[in-house]
């Protein structure tokens, strides 16, 4: 009779072990589930939950039906860097469009301070493409509306020390000829001796773009050098009947397209406009620019 009473007790104890074994379970469950909804969708919720999973879960008010796709693009929309000239103006650098695209260009503008087309181009360009996304699908750009802000500031060539940014670029053949710091193309004290210079290679060799475009005025012409911006040249002439040439027909040492195009072999265009400025100058390039961005990965 005892032992039938222990097996009986043992019996009951083996239950309550089975019962509080299956609930901790159903525990454990219920807080897996709890700590899915309250995941922040922002930061990794493409990469650590599928796109289905995602929208599986039940909305909160954090959650909105915005997709994943969507939040991505929100996230790399746009990203804004600000370096400082000589005298402490602002440079915005600008970049849009998303981090995972494979085509990348650059555009950058007002190198020189007398020539204020390149920025206001850039302006108009940047309205246009966060007007019309679809312009760069799949496509990152960088855009420096402003490169030299106090010569522009003084509506003169140089930089606030009077260099010729253009000339200021550390090439093989920097200084190869002697100017005079009061000359219009004085390439500096030494090569890379500016803020301005320092900041461009810095950005646009970090983001290493496919096609780099440098606007300058006045001369009505696109200039290339480097691999295949030929092709480039021949394409954007089509829309702005501007004339191509490969040797702008003077040298130019330390300049922009020496060091990015003849040097590191990425395709840079000097656009030069004509003397109109502002809305005319646009006008008369966009079509042209725009066809650049459309067939990055093409060329
Ligand atoms: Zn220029």
């Amino acid at each position: 009779m005892k032992s039938l009473i222990k097996l009986s007790l043992l019996g009951i104890l083996l239950l309550l072990v089975f019962i509080c074994y299956s609930l901790k379970d159903k525990m454990l469950y219920i807080d897996k589930n709890e700590s899915l909804n309250s995941i922040n969708p922002f930061p990794n919720s493409t990469s650590s939950i599928s796109g289905n999973k995602v929208d599986d879960l039940p909305q909160t008010e954090n959650s909105s039906t915005i997709s994943a796709d969507k939040i991505d693009d929100m996230i790399n929309d746009e990203k804004i860097y600000t370096e400082k000239s000589f005298e402490h103006r602002e440079i915005k650098i600008y970049v849009l469009g998303k981090d995972s695209c494979k085509n990348k260009m650059a555009i950058l503008g007002s190198m020189h301070g007398d020539e204020p087309q390149g920025k206001y181009i850039i302006e108009q360009l940047m309205e246009y493409v966060k007007r019309n996304p679809e312009a760069i699908e799949n496509k990152q750009i960088l855009f420096i509306p402003n490169v030299n802000p106090d010569g522009l500031f003084r509506n003169k060539r140089g930089n606030a020390n009077n260099v010729d940014l253009n000339r200021n670029f550390p090439t093989k053949n920097w200084g190869s000829i002697e100017e005079d710091k009061n000359t219009a193309y004085f390439p500096g004290s030494a090569a890379s001796s500016e803020p301005e210079t320092r900041m461009i290679i810095k950005y646009i060799g970090d983001f290493n773009p496919e096609l780099i475009i440098n606007i300058h005025a006045p001369l009505k012409l696109i200039n290339y050098d480097g691999f295949n911006s030929e092709r480039i040249a021949r394409l954007m002439a089509k829309y702005n009947k501007y004339k191509t040439a490969g040797d702008i027909g003077y040298p130019t040492p330390g300049s922009f397209g020496t060091y990015f195009g003849k040097e590191r072999n990425i395709p840079v265009i000097t656009l030069e406009t004509g003397n109109d400025k502002g809305e005319k100058a646009w006008q008369e390039n966009k079509e042209s620019i725009l066809s650049a961005i459309q067939n990055l990965g093409k060329f």
